[in-house]
């Protein structure tokens, strides 16, 4: 009988350590689980003692009312929000029309306003603005007026005093030399030497 009860008394002694782990484990998860959804320290506490006192019915009910996502789980989606708006926002418009345009295209096809053009000497696109190809350094203004589509595109008007503009810009040259262009051209040969 000795025996036996001692043999009781261990058992005992074992379920009573293992539920009180089980608890006490319990109440650590529901903490650090509520500590990974929540900023609100106190919040954390709050789960902590509830789950200590209603036990495995209270962790039930902290599981049902838990906030959906982690701190970690909401930032990453903050982040991939914020990547897929910045690709939207970085989507090149038409300046004409404001439609969203392809960064391949040459010309918006909706109000055919002349987006790019292709560089004279390795085709890459151009913004229209650059003077020099980036890629292979080739000037662009002489290439201006042989471009067929600005030629067709009803926004020629507005881009047609371009070329004028850089031909004025030679011309701005030559009021200052044309008089004695003749005297000129020597002077440029004598500088050489
Ligand atoms: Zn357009
Ligand atoms: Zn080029």
């Amino acid at each position: 009988m000795e025996n036996l009860d001692s043999g009781l008394l261990i058992a005992l002694v074992y379920g009573g350590v293992v539920l009180a782990a089980f608890w006490l484990a319990m109440i650590i998860w529901a903490y650090r689980d509520m500590r990974s959804r929540s900023r609100d320290g106190i919040a954390s506490i709050l789960v902590g003692i509830m789950v200590a006192i209603l036990t495995i019915p209270g962790l039930f009910i902290y599981i049902m009312l838990r906030p959906r996502e982690t701190l970690s789980e909401a930032y990453e989606r903050s982040l991939e929000e914020e990547a897929l708006l910045q690709e939207i926002e970085e989507k090149p418009h038409c300046p004409g029309c404001a439609q969203r345009v392809d960064p391949d295209w040459q010309a918006c096809p909706t109000c055919h306003t002349r987006l790019k053009r292709p560089c004279a000497v390795c085709n890459h696109l151009l913004e229209l603005s650059w003077e020099i190809c980036p890629y292979c350094a080739a000037s662009q203004n002489q290439y201006m007026p042989d471009d067929t589509v600005i030629n067709t595109s009803r926004h020629i008007s507005r881009r047609a005093p371009e070329p004028p503009a850089i031909s004025n810009k030679w011309l701005a040259n030559d009021p200052t030399a044309s008089a004695d262009s003749a005297s000129d051209m020597p002077q440029y040969v004598d500088d050489n030497y």
